[in-house]
């Protein structure tokens, strides 16, 4: 650990694949809290630490430290501790921005099927399909998604696919917010004010994002979700102008009945909630698909306990 301003005093000493000894370091106890690895204790290298580099023709090799995942299933990963690697090709690098007082810059990388289809990849870059959230994460065809009950049973922090019927949980919500059209901070500003984003620092006109909180259903058990966006937009019959012209008579009757006409299939996270660990756990939906089922589908459903698999291998036979 090299900690304040002795990682600026080192920046240029370490180098990636070298060996060095080191004298008199302090071991420190790793507090738990802090610690992103395994190991009880660390040492702590300060300016007066001893670091002298091996000077080696050819350094040893490193060991397979690598923990590569394929791109299509990324999403697992989301807001989990653990570290996964990439291997790709950088086919686009955006200029350097700033998130706050962190330096950020998007880069667009591909995997070997760039290679296959080398036309297609060029209209994905042109076309900015790659910012396309639906086209980033597809709705899963195999046996990803699980049921309600599995999914609030579950221990492990990731996000998962589930599917079911929502239902407009709180007849009074708003359905939408002030928000920044790029980076989707929530502005207590007026709609359509100029300016630059305290977040994003883009040049925006403040505008309303759609935000709607439903129960989700399935035959399992149910969950209340937050949509946003154009997850929570589908859903609704009415476009954010039409609700804002009729915000204090909404039709909240009309809403009701369209939102329980869809099923959506959708990618959910648990929300931090550590004020009151006794009320239901609430979830945030990554993305959400809309994948209306026949009615053929609907009896299936709710005849089978079982995960989606099981399910769609059900539905396939009973239509056939
Ligand atoms: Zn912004």
């Amino acid at each position: 650990m090299i900690y304040g301003g002795d990682i600026h005093f080192f920046k240029r000493h370490f180098q990636p694949f070298r060996r060095y000894y080191i004298s008199s370091a302090k071991l420190e106890t790793v507090q738990p809290r802090y610690s992103t690895y395994s190991n009880e204790y660390c040492w702590v290298i300060d300016n007066s630490t001893v670091v002298q580099q091996v000077h080696e023709s050819e350094p040893p090799m490193l060991p397979d430290i690598f923990n590569f995942k394929p791109y299509g299933r990324i999403y697992e990963h989301i807001d989990t501790d653990e570290e996964i690697d990439l291997l790709g090709v950088a086919i686009h690098v955006n200029p350097r921005a700033m998130r706050g007082p962190t330096p950020t810059r998007e880069i667009i990388i591909v995997d070997e099927r760039s290679s296959k289809n080398q036309e297609a990849f060029l209209k994905f870059i042109a076309e900015r399909t790659y910012a396309d959230r639906l086209n980033l994460i597809p709705a899963p065809v195999d046996d990803r998604v699980v049921t309600i009950k599995s999914l609030t049973t579950t221990n492990t922090k990731r996000p998962y696919w589930i599917r079911g019927i929502p239902n407009l949980l709180d007849r009074s919500q708003k359905m939408w917010y002030n928000a920044c059209p790029i980076c989707y901070k929530y502005l207590r500003a007026r709609p359509n004010l100029e300016f630059d984003c305290t977040s994003c620092h883009k040049c925006i006109r403040v505008s309303p994002r759609c935000r709607l909180t439903v129960q989700l259903i399935d035959h399992t058990g149910s969950i209340t979700l937050d949509l946003n966006g154009n997850d929570a937009e589908q859903l609704l019959p009415f476009t954010i102008v039409e609700i804002q012209k009729q915000e204090i008579q909404l039709d909240y009757t009309t809403i009701e009945d369209f939102i329980k006409q869809n099923n959506l299939v959708c990618l959910v996270k648990k929300t931090q909630n550590t004020y009151n660990s006794a009320a239901a756990a609430k979830y945030i939906a990554i993305i959400a698909h809309i994948r209306n089922s026949t009615p053929e589908e609907l009896v299936v459903i709710s005849k089978y306990t079982t995960n989606y698999a099981t399910t769609s291998a059900s539905w396939n036979n009973k239509l056939s």
